[in-house]
């Protein structure tokens, strides 16, 4: 059985943009962000975040610290909706950035379609009827790159924003 999915980056998808979160502290949820997660929930779609962390190959913040943030996430989401996100996939590189083995010309940074290859391969998604919602031209690329249909969000609130796309 294969299910619909919803492809969300993160930073100014989910959550406010500030630049490198990478603690709980510093996390601000997007408005109508929850919302719109438990309104997909209960629609039966898959959630899986995707998100570039460069942060990481420029030394600012560790995988660890990338893993943490995302299990607080779906903590609070629990809590507060009773629902998760079904998983997360991060890209730590950077093509020239920093000084570690993370500085490298990787196969998922957006926008190469590397980390939704990489959710697909679990099986579970139906691609012609899942989608994803980035905030930025590299975010679409990628879902373009693996035939994927994906929308642009620049606004303020994200289940606005689904309603008036008509996913919600
Ligand atoms: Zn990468």
């Amino acid at each position: 059985m294969r299910y619909p999915a919803v492809f969300f980056d993160r930073d100014g998808v989910l959550n406010e943009d500030f630049g490198y979160v990478y603690r709980a502290q510093d996390f601000v949820w997007k408005a109508g962000a929850i919302e719109s997660i438990r309104s997909f929930k209960r629609k039966g779609y898959l959630l899986y975040v995707i998100t570039n962390q460069s942060g990481v190959a420029r030394g600012f913040y560790s995988e660890e610290d990338v893993r943490k943030l995302h299990m607080w996430m779906n903590d609070e989401l629990q809590q507060i909706i009773g629902e998760k996100v079904d998983g997360f996939y991060y890209c730590p590189h950077h093509p020239f950035l920093g000084s570690s083995a993370y500085t490298c010309d990787c196969e998922c940074r957006k926008p190469k379609p590397g980390l939704i290859e990489k959710a697909l391969s679990n099986g579970r998604i139906n691609l012609q009827e899942s989608f994803l919602i980035g905030d930025k031209s590299t975010d679409l690329l990628a879902a373009k790159a693996i035939g994927m249909k994906g929308y642009l969000f620049q606004g303020e609130n994200l289940f606005d924003f689904c309603k008036s796309i008509g996913v919600v």
